[in-house]
């Protein structure tokens, strides 16, 4: 019998707000321990928490980006546990009422259940909570730092629609570039500002109903999720089919070994023993602070990809970069509006324009007294020449008034002076010879001073006729229109 994964993610990302989430102390990474505190995010007898507003509108801007509903009615609820870096001894989240629910995720990944490429991931739910503070272990005591206590957290949660480890590493990555780009958290993993429980489990092949869910808690980093759910889902195979019945319990992933092991099952899980928390009041947001909230929802990369494609008929490749560099993107959206042919646009943008700016930094970068802090400094802000001499130049190419040796000319010297195209073309001598009478003469030129390709031609390699068209176009300093010289050319040969 063949056997499936079944992947949920539950992920957590600390949302990209100034303060913490019931108090005013500041949301901070990397400060002097336990100086982000006040009684509040300490957990101290009677205080009162206030919602930060800020880190309410992150969530439901979360669940505009990621498709979901936006329910009129959300509430806090107390999660009761006791961890030494709890202060409260409870958690307060949104159990049965979350901010936000029933949405997808839609990235790029060829493989099981895609199509063209693309794969869907349902969204559960996505809540808003808060995080706990840090312990860390010394040689024979532990320090406790609250700094992160209360810091806002967002949890997402997956349906099981992952089917294997590379999909479920692809559809991190594609969460991230959302949250990232849609402003909602700068995602750094090293801060750890994303942390991930990974559920797995496996049934056979065409089947419907689900095995017993292994939750692997706590990953850091989407290549250790991927490196768990290596790991894990054959071990699970391998047992199912020696026989053995798996139970739900939970896993911890040992990075340095490659190995999962279990920590608890069912029997011991918590009661968390959930209850509204009566110090806070739901959140009923209204028309007008939903409305705000969605006007801050940007076009996300991957749409904007298939946009680029489809408006500017751009292949995949040219909307990936643009994807990746929204800069550069939006460099090439500013003229391509106007232009008759996008596409050649879009290969002058990339192909020389992007090219030219990598050069030039790098070339700033070997030159003595560079100082690291500029690196990045030159750009399109630091072009000498406007947008629209582009859209020029490819014009003067379509027109065919240019050769395309003679435009990479003139880029160089527009990028170097900010000079106009047709300044360039002019001084520099540039414009095509499209007068047939020039061409007929370095045509018979050519055939009379190159005898053997000539004859070669005539004997049928049809080849020959390059060497002779490379002949003209010397004669022509480069200048002859080359389409215009290969006809006249066979012409010649042919009569
Ligand atoms: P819990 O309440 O224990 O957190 P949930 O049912 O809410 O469990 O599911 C948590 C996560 O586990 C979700 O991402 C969900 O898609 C996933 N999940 C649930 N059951 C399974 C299963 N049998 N196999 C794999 N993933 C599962
Ligand atoms: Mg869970
Ligand atoms: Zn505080």
């Amino acid at each position: 019998m063949e056997y499936e994964a079944v992947i949920g993610l539950e992920t957590h990302v600390q949302l990209k707000t100034k303060s913490k989430m019931w108090c005013g102390c500041a949301n901070q990474y990397g400060a002097e321990p336990n100086t982000n505190v006040c009684p509040v995010c300490l957990g101290l007898p009677g205080v009162l928490p206030v919602p930060n507003d800020e880190a309410l509108r992150l969530t439901v801007l979360t669940g505009f980006l990621l498709n979901c509903e936006i329910p009129r009615f959300a509430k806090f609820d107390r999660k009761s546990y006791f961890y030494p870096d709890m202060p409260k001894n409870y958690q307060i989240t949104q159990y049965d009422k979350p901010s936000t629910a029933n949405g997808f995720v839609e990235f790029e990944f060829n493989g099981s259940g895609s199509t063209d490429g693309r794969s869907r991931v349902r969204i559960t739910r996505a809540h808003l909570e808060e995080d706990v503070g840090k312990s860390t272990h010394f040689e024979r005591n532990s320090g406790l730092d609250f700094n992160r206590a209360g810091v806002p957290l967002m949890e997402i949660v997956s349906e099981p629609d992952i089917t294997s480890a590379d999909m479920a590493y692809e559809y991190l990555n594609a969460l991230k570039e959302i949250l990232v780009q849609g402003g909602v958290s700068d995602c750094d993993m090293e801060k750890g500002q994303v942390r991930c429980d990974v559920n797995v489990s496996v049934r056979p092949v065409g089947t419907k109903e689900l095995g017993a869910k292994i939750e692997i808690k706590n990953m850091n980093s989407f290549s250790g999720v991927r490196r768990a759910l290596d790991y894990e889902i054959p071990r699970q195979i391998e047992a199912v089919k020696r026989g053995e019945k798996l139970i739900q319990s939970t896993r911890r992933w040992d990075d340095v070994a490659g190995i999962t092991e279990q920590m608890r099952t069912k029997e011991d899980a918590h009661d968390y023993r959930y209850f509204p928390d009566p110090d806070l009041m739901p959140s009923a947001p209204d028309e007008a602070w939903i409305a705000s909230v969605k006007s801050r929802v940007v076009e996300l990369p991957e749409a904007r990809k298939q946009r680029l494609m489809r408006e500017y008929q751009l292949p995949a490749g040219d909307a990936e970069v643009f994807k990746s560099n929204v800069e550069l993107g939006n460099y090439f959206e500013g003229i391509a509006k106007q232009a008759k042919n996008p596409k050649a646009v879009a290969n002058w943008v990339i192909n020389n324009l992007q090219a030219r700016i990598a050069e030039v930094s790098m070339f700033m970068m070997v030159e003595p007294g560079f100082n690291q802090t500029q690196m990045g400094f030159f750009g399109l802000d630091d072009l000498k020449f406007k947008p629209e001499a582009i859209l020029e130049l490819v014009n003067l190419v379509e027109s065919k008034a240019i050769s395309h040796s003679a435009a990479q000319q003139v880029f160089a010297e527009m990028f170097d002076t900010g000079k106009s195209p047709a300044l360039i073309v002019q001084e520099k001598g540039l414009a095509q010879v499209s007068d047939t009478g020039a061409i007929e003469k370095f045509c018979d030129e050519a055939i009379a001073a190159n005898p053997n390709p000539v004859a070669d031609y005539k004997a049928g390699k049809l080849a020959a006729l390059n060497s002779l068209k490379g002949q003209v176009m010397k004669l022509s300093k480069g200048k002859a229109n080359p389409a215009l010289v290969g006809e006249i050319l066979e012409r010649k040969l042919k009569s």
